[in-house]
């Protein structure tokens, strides 16, 4: 088993790649007027650090679900944070207001060619570090992360499965997968919160790449997240949010039928520590 540590990345999670790609291919008027995201954290972040770098105005739209130490932390990167509704899709419409009104450029989440092309020069790193493998395993919340490192591993190899894990809580992609179409579904509390938010239902390009490059989908409970987040800090030494430990916990609970050589990702590491230390303790206490 082969960890894609994307929790070391230097905002906690992957998201930056997308971002860089995206930020990068703006013309010079977009970048004068400045982005907007909407997220649920990580990917606000990973838009605030680029944005800074680059030098632009970055606004992020989050709803009054994500957490406080999400907020402070774009907050420090010097994004202007909105909040607004108890959903991502509330802070979606939000986030149509501002761009009307103010010229800003949206940089998607994960419904968008740059986007997904970033993230999938995560896949083109695993096969270039393990060319015999035959398991990738990847969260999966919008698609944007799974849909580019299904395609840049199945072009290196189409031999290669490529298995997506989500949360029971709220699976929205495979909600959308079993009805056909994308679908809406009432979002939960759960470990994995970087993975609550729907795909869109004016999706364009995840989950048709979903459903046409990943083999299968796996759903992971509370209590599985939380022995996956241990897991890795017990025998890794490494901080992973619930999001980023799924594949783990898809592994660890024998929900993945003979993986042979699989590479996880590990998605991102950007946990309340003070959580993370009470799963450590109560499972240490067992
Ligand atoms: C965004 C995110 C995901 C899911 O990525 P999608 O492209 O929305 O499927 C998984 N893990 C972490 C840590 C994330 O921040």
């Amino acid at each position: 088993v082969f960890l894609k540590c994307e929790n070391l990345q230097e905002t906690g999670a992957f998201k930056i790649r997308g971002a860089a790609n995206k930020l990068g291919a703006l013309s010079g008027d977009q970048k004068a007027r400045g982005v907007i995201a909407f997220s649920t954290g990580n990917h606000g972040r990973g838009v605030a650090h680029v944005g800074r770098k680059l030098g632009l105005r970055v606004v992020v739209c989050l709803s009054e679900r994500v957490p406080r130490y999400r907020v402070e932390a774009m907050e420090a990167l010097g994004a202007e944070v909105v909040r607004h509704g108890a959903s991502q899709d509330q802070a979606y419409l939000k986030t149509l207001e501002l761009i009307d009104r103010q010229g800003l450029t949206l940089v998607p989440p994960f419904d968008d060619p740059e986007i997904i092309a970033g993230q999938g020069v995560i896949g083109l790193e695993i096969m270039e570090d393990h060319p015999q493998l035959d398991t990738v395993v990847v969260p999966l919340s919008g698609g944007g992360l799974i849909a580019g490192v299904a395609l840049a591993v199945k072009s290196v190899n189409p031999a290669v499965r490529v298995v997506g894990v989500s949360m029971e809580a709220a699976p929205a992609m495979r909600a959308s997968l079993q009805a056909g179409r994308p679908v809406e579904i009432e979002e939960k509390d759960s470990l994995a919160d970087a993975l609550l938010g729907g795909i869109g239902l004016d999706n364009q390009y995840t989950f048709n790449m979903t459903r046409d490059l990943v083999d299968e989908t796996i759903l992971v409970a509370e209590d599985e997240i939380a022995d996956g987040m241990f897991f890795v800090f017990d025998r890794h030494r490494l901080v992973v949010e619930g999001a980023g430990a799924v594949g783990v916990s898809a592994l660890i609970s024998g929900k993945i039928q003979n993986p042979g050589r699989a590479a996880l990702v590990l998605s991102g590491g950007n946990v309340d520590p003070a959580l993370l230390v009470r799963i450590a303790a109560q499972r240490y206490n067992q």
